[in-house]
């Protein structure tokens, strides 16, 4: 069985528009490059650009630290132990990916990571040290040796971020590098050719800079983050809504692998009505020896997986999807009770002061916990030195599908792409710069015709319960079908609000959740991070293809494959134990 290699969605399925709708551009503003984001990725890249570039203008949507960054709690991969080898993280991320990594991609990543987090140590990051004074190295899911470094226990994107902000603050009296917080990218501008020349933001400002802008630069990086906020329940922050995929979709740039959305398995369940960012409890806690237990006090983990309770995250997350549903309940519970107060305070004291302001002590009460969205592995595709499908445009860090994460990402691997792929986006631009090859936009540089739309945020909780219950952890042909109807009805629906940051966030969750669903639709089969119910066989001769969306000219959207080459016989022999279908 194969799929036909290039489909439009199926007939009622929304058309994506141009752009969003907002008022004209009201001031105008220019810089060599704009990057945008103030994450790992984009703080980075920010920081080694304004080193070679005369002028990088760096825009966040809230605060500098408002992020996923600032949330990771496990740490960040590299193969930093004398023991450890570049290629055996190679091979732990190839596994993880399920045969649909890029593998070039990932020896870029595993191989200069090492060098990329010693410099996050130099730029004054203070991760976790031993005895001795090297930095400590734990283990999690999928890695075969110690190599997640981490900072303040579980507190290691914390650590990154004020380490990044800190090195931007010393700078900031520089005239090469301009920071605008509560500034969000609207849509981006285009000039001839096709060639990204600027993006159209609102500022929360004073004097000038206020309102709907226009900012012209020979190069716009994306490094906006993830879209966890297309669900009901995801432990990303409010400002992940996908802005960065939706603005380069709508300009025409491929968007690839949507479907692969990662659901970490032990997310504490604060009740059903509850939406938006829940507390992650790391898999960790799993690792120092807490158990999950079904509403009668059952350890279920054993016997699905030689790991147990330790099994890769998508197994775990299936195991307690299934658990749920043979019981009748909406959650589990993950038991950390025989660890004790203290160890507990000493190595999570994050998640232990979370837990108790919320009225659970995970050193005497069982901890309600449910699967929710995590992480997004596809994004807008780049190559290896960050760029897009379309001139001028660069995108990194979890915006990006850079090709590292295949169908499954290997944890504490996203922090270490971010950081990897925005020094290789800083270094190309700066060497195309001053090869000429990135002049100023001289020509007209605008946003494009009266093709555009909004839907109101008023209706943003629809969208995101069609997209849990139809394009989730636990999907198939009829309920994607059932998202993309859903998202139709919300599309055709009147506007009654005025067009601000709200309304703009939520069309982004639509037209993310259009190319989610189709893309879901498409895929049949059940690896990755999500289940097919009506596939729950394997297939290979279906499996091996990435998948790449593009907003046709009529707005269609069409969906088209790339073959991915198999595995060699030993790589296939490692991946057969971890990759259970069901
Ligand atoms: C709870 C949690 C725990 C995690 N733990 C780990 C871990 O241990 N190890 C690991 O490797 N990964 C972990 N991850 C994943 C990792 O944190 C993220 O993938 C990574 O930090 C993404 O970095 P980024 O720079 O791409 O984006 P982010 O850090 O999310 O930053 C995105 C930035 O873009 C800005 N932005 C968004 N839209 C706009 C717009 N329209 N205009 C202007 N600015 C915009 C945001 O405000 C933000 O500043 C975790 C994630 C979460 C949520």
């Amino acid at each position: 069985m194969t799929s036909p290699p290039s489909t439009p969605p199926p007939p009622g399925a929304p058309r994506i528009p141009r752009r969003l709708t907002a008022p004209e551009p009201g001031w105008t503003s220019s810089a060599d490059v704009i990057v945008v984001g103030s994450g790992i990725a984009g703080l980075t890249c920010a920081l080694a650009l304004r080193v070679h570039v005369d002028k990088v203008l760096l825009v966040t949507k809230t605060v500098l630290d408002e992020g996923s960054t600032a949330w990771a709690q496990g740490g960040i991969a590299a193969a930093l132990d004398p023991e450890d080898s570049p290629e055996e993280h190679l091979l732990d991320t190839l596994v993880a990916g399920v045969g649909l990594c890029d593998e070039e991609a990932v020896r870029i990543l595993v191989t200069e990571g090492p060098r990329r987090v010693r410099e996050l140590v130099e730029l004054g990051a203070m991760f976790d040290r031993d005895a001795g004074g090297d930095i400590k190295l734990t283990r999690e899911g999928g890695h075969h040796r110690d190599r997640i470094a981490h900072a303040g226990g579980d507190s290691t994107g914390k650590e990154i971020s004020r380490a990044l902000i800190e090195a931007l603050h010393a700078v900031l009296h520089d005239p090469g590098i301009e920071v605008i917080e509560h500034a969000l990218v609207v849509d981006l501008l285009s000039g001839p050719a096709g060639r990204v020349c600027g993006v159209t933001l609102h500022v929360l400002g004073e004097g000038q800079i206020d309102g709907v802008g226009a900012a012209h630069a020979r190069a716009v990086v994306l490094a906006t983050g993830g879209l966890g906020q297309i669900y009901t329940s995801t432990t990303n922050p409010p400002v992940a809504t996908g802005d960065g995929m939706a603005v380069a979709l709508r300009a025409g740039a491929r968007i690839t692998d949507l479907e692969f959305i990662q659901f970490h398995p032990t997310v504490l369940f604060l009740g059903e009505g509850s939406t938006g960012q829940q507390p992650l409890i790391s898999e960790a806690v799993r690792g120092e020896g807490a158990v999950l237990v079904d509403r009668d006090g059952i350890r279920f983990m054993q016997g699905q997986h030689p790991l147990a309770d330790l099994a890769p995250r998508d197994v775990v997350a299936r195991a307690i999807l299934r658990r749920m549903a043979e019981t009748g309940t909406d959650h589990v519970f993950l038991d950390a009770r025989h660890l004790g107060a203290d160890f507990l305070a000493e190595r999570f004291p994050s998640i232990v002061a979370r837990c108790r302001e919320l009225g659970f002590d995970p050193a005497t009460d069982l901890l309600p916990v449910a699967p929710a969205q995590h992480y997004v592995g596809g994004g807008v595709e780049t190559d290896h030195d960050g760029r897009t499908s379309l001139p001028g445009l660069y995108a990194a860090g979890e915006v990006a599908c850079s090709g590292v994460h295949g169908a499954n990402r290997l944890a504490s691997n996203s922090l270490l792409e971010g950081l990897v792929f925005a020094h290789r986006i800083a270094e190309d631009i700066t060497a195309r710069i001053l090869a000429g090859e990135l002049p100023m936009p001289d020509g007209p540089c605008v946003r494009d015709d009266d093709d555009h739309q909004i839907l109101d945020s008023r209706h943003r909780l629809a969208l995101q319960r069609a997209l849990t219950s139809g394009s989730g952890p636990i999907r198939s042909a009829d309920s994607t079908a059932d998202a993309l109807a859903a998202c139709a009805q919300l599309a055709a629906l009147p506007v009654v609000e005025s067009v601000g940051p709200r309304s703009w966030e939520t069309t982004n969750l639509l037209h993310l959740g259009v190319v989610l669903s189709t893309v879901a639709g498409r895929r049949e089969e059940t690896r990755g991070g999500h289940v097919r119910s009506d596939f729950p066989d394997r297939d290979d001769a279906i499996w091996l293809r990435r998948q790449r969306s593009v907003r046709g000219a009529d707005g269609v959207l069409q969906v088209s494959d790339l073959a991915v080459a198999p595995f060699g016989p030993e790589l296939a022999a490692a991946l057969a134990p971890t990759t259970p279908n069901r």
